[in-house]
């Protein structure tokens, strides 16, 4: 079933999501699931093909990946879904106290991975073409004008048509129109450095293991791929040495890659398609308020390192539904102030954990202040000395403070 309406057309709903990037789609989906009237509202992801292609992978972990399961997305993506079984930190700084490596195993927890590595642009795609059979309103157009009242709120569209909805799910993105129509204010900074994300291939087999480089202000990932010598890169780094790696070509882009791993993965075959990030922070004041939910990127933004940006995001879609799920039990309106200090409550402590831990990381690599770089190399001895220690900092990298949403264990909500 194709739910997209025409234009000038003008829908009720119970939740209507603004925004069909994979946090929006996620969220679409979640609320469907648990049986929500929803409607869709935002352009189509671009295709594979387009000419501005997504470069970008997303390190799904096990609750992402059992989300992807409970809405049977993830039996289409398995073939282009390489299994994260390890991850390896390397401390490549010329500090005075560097860190040993140090590899986390996910057979430590009992786990097969600790989620899939998926690109974003085939991820988008699985996800719109499971909104398209599940959701029987989709506008694939933007939202202009947000009105906000007290029981309800009226999306304008681009198109013509209009939308009368009792909880908006902002989904659109870091200049998000429906978190500034909520009054929502953000804290918002900037590190002076970029991100490239692009591939490559090599010569070693990458044998399931991520590797994270970290050198003075700068980060290098490798992610697997699917084809077990080829791998993801994010590579992060002062905004000059990003703009020069841009401009240069593929062979000054693989050498690049190639100092930096030093071998780890063999020799630098060939590099695909790159594209350049700003490195920024933001955290929405709060997640919610006047019939606004905030999910993904318009509530939180981290630097990527550790693969926490989506994996957050979709934890707010899964929470969003437990909430909503709730509430239409109960008879409670669903954009209403209980459901959405619920959802605060659910996710605050999450979100605020993550951005402040990754720019802990971040800073902790952008300094060259002895007593930080020593506290980091204590930390990490004292990982590879206690596997108790490090079973609680993976727990910690995988699971959220609060518990788990439904949606992510599995259960029906
Ligand atoms: C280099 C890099 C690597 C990353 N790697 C990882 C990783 O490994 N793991 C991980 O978990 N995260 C990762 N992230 C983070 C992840 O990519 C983002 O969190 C995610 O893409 C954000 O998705 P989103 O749906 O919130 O926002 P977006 O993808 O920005 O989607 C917002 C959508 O809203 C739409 N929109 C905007 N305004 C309107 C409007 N007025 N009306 C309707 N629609 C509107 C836009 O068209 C867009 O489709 C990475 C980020 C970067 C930069």
């Amino acid at each position: 079933m194709s739910g997209t309406v025409g234009s000038k057309a003008t829908h009720d709903c119970q939740a209507a999501v603004v925004g069909a990037g994979p946090a929006g789609l996620a969220s679409a989906l979640s609320l469907a699931h648990v049986g929500a009237d929803v409607a869709l509202i935002g352009p189509p992801p671009p295709q594979a093909n387009a000419t501005s292609a997504e470069t970008r992978t997303a390190a799904l972990l096990v609750g992402s990946v059992e989300l992807l399961k409970t809405l049977k997305i993830f039996d289409h993506l398995a073939q282009e879904a390489a299994p994260l079984e390890a991850i390896r930190i390397v401390d490549a700084s010329r500090s005075l106290i560097r860190a040993p490596d140090i590899e986390f195993r996910a057979s430590e927890l009992g786990l097969p991975s600790f989620g899939y590595n998926i690109a974003n642009t085939a991820l988008v795609e699985a996800l719109y073409a499971r909104a398209r059979e599940v959701i029987g309103t989709i506008i694939p157009s933007t939202v202009e004008r947000v009105a906000i009242e007290n029981e309800s709120v009226g999306l304008d569209c681009a198109d013509g048509c209009r939308v009368t909805t009792r909880l908006v799910v902002a989904a659109d993105g870091r200049r998000s129109l429906c978190r500034a129509a909520s009054g929502i204010d953000v804290s918002e900074w900037r590190y002076e450095q970029g991100a490239i994300a692009s591939s490559f291939h090599h010569g070693r087999p990458h044998a399931g293991v991520a590797i994270e480089l970290h050198s003075e202000g700068a980060s290098l990932t490798t992610v697997p791929l699917p084809d077990r010598c080829a791998s993801a890169l994010i590579m992060v780094a002062s905004t000059s040495d990003i703009a020069s790696l841009m401009e240069g070509d593929d062979e000054h882009f693989a050498d690049a890659i190639a100092g930096r791993l030093d071998g780890l993965l063999g020799q630098i075959e060939s590099v695909g398609p790159r594209s350049s990030f700003p490195v920024a922070g933001l955290t929405a004041k709060t997640l919610a308020a006047r019939r606004v939910a905030l999910v993904g990127e318009a509530g939180h933004i981290l630097p990527p390192i550790g693969a926490q940006g989506l994996n957050l995001g979709l934890r707010d879609a899964a929470a969003l539904a437990d909430c909503v799920a709730d509430a239409l039990r109960r008879g409670e309106d669903p954009g209403g102030e209980e459901v959405l200090q619920r959802y605060m409550n659910a996710r605050r402590l999450d979100v605020l954990s993550r951005a402040v831990g990754v720019d802990l990381l971040n800073r902790s690599l952008l300094t060259s202040f002895v007593p930080l770089q020593a506290a980091r190399g204590i930390v990490v001895h004292g990982l590879n000395m206690l596997p108790a220690l490090r079973r609680l900092v993976m727990r910690v990298g995988l699971e959220p403070p609060s518990s788990l949403p439904r949606l992510m264990r599995g259960a029906e909500a």
